[in-house]
């Protein structure tokens, strides 16, 4: 049994569902959490340095396995490629460009560092170009819905966390794993953030820190912001300028907003996300803490937990929910 259909519990049930196995799924479809809004960005430089996330490579691995399946069993695959230029914010981040470090150039989609006057953009220190991943998150979750509906595995309704009559339960809550009672006690760090629809046709995403995604022939998506506090409250006026402030870049003369959408990331106070037994019941799993890059990591870590439930390898230390215990 897995609670929650978000983009953790989803691509969980169809990572059992690749290995032969059904698991049920209980959703409550509960207002703010993160997958039913988030962009899908897989964005292989992050940070002022530019450096690839943490096992990128074998994140990268596990996407094209997973999209591969989804092909098959759905007839759609999920992740798409996508072109990013990113806006270098210094000339620090310029030179790391410059200097091609091996790590880093084979997501180069272009070497040279492009001048902003032979875009529309600003862009004072140039622009790198970028091969990236995006994955349709909304759609996937709605094939993953009916895939579930359809063999009988969907259970619409809040899960009260009785565990009895369960092999195993697989908590993936996201923020909500505040109020469960057997993993309440984890250090999670949520965040809220903001996204905005906005009408006008964009060829290609663009981000300097906040970024712009074609959405449509006709709007993109551009966000976000990062609130610790009234993780509920969105969205917000405040929150919707920031981000139109932040696109200045982008030198739109007039903007219409379609859409304005707010939901809440559950991080970790180390930024790993937190995967493994309850220390007291080993029937009892918390899948969680994806932060902001579950469409980068959660293929990966949901294979590992899959075959650690079915006792082909140990989960990563890193993982460990006992972690934080000194
Ligand atoms: C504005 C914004 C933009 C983002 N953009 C990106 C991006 O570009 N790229 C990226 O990789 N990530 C992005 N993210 C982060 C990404 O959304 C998360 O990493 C991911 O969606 C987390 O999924 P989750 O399933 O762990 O949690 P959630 O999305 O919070 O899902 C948890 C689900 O569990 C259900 N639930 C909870 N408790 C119960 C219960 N007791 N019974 C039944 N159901 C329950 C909820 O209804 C919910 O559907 C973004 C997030 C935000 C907020």
């Amino acid at each position: 049994m897995i609670v929650g259909h978000g983009l953790a519990g989803a691509i969980l049930a169809q990572t059992f569902a690749k290995h032969g196995i059904n698991a049920h799924v209980v959703e409550a479809n509960l207002p703010h959490h993160a997958s039913p809004i988030a962009a899908g960005l897989v964005n292989p430089l992050i940070g002022p340095k530019l450096n690839p996330p943490f096992d990128f490579e074998k994140c990268l691995q596990e996407i094209h396995r997973l999209n591969d399946f989804f092909s098959r069993k759905f007839g759609e695959s999920f992740y798409e490629n996508l072109s990013l230029h990113r806006i270098f914010r210094n000339q620090e981040q310029a030179n790391i460009w410059k200097s091609n470090p091996s790590k880093i150039s084979h997501f180069y989609e272009k070497v040279e560092i492009v001048d902003s006057k032979e875009t529309t953009m600003t862009a004072p220190f140039g622009i790198g170009i970028t091969k990236c991943l995006r994955l349709r998150i909304q759609s996937f979750l709605e094939f993953s819905k009916h895939s579930l509906i359809e063999s009988d595995h969907w259970i619409q309704g809040f899960h009260n966390y009785d565990t009895q009559g369960y092999d195993f339960i697989i908590f993936c809550e996201g923020f909500r794993s505040a109020q469960n009672p057997w993993f309440s006690y984890l250090p999670f760090a949520p965040v809220r953030g903001e996204i905005l629809e906005i009408q006008k046709k964009l060829l290609f995403a663009a981000s300097n820190g906040t970024w712009a995604i074609p959405q449509s022939s006709t709007s993109f998506l551009a966000g976000s912001t990062w609130d610790h506090s009234g993780l509920e409250k969105g969205p917000t006026s405040e929150g919707k300028k920031k981000i139109l402030n932040d696109l200045d870049f982008l030198n739109l003369n007039s903007v219409e907003v379609l859409s304005h959408l707010s939901g809440v990331r559950n991080g970790t106070l180390d930024r790993n996300p937190i995967i493994g037994p309850h220390p007291e019941n080993q029937k009892i799993f918390i899948f969680n803490g994806f932060g902001s890059r579950g469409a980068t990591t959660i293929p990966l870590y949901a294979m590992k937990l899959v075959e650690f439930i079915l006792g082909k390898s140990p989960l990563p230390e890193h993982l460990n929910p006992n972690r934080f215990e000194s």
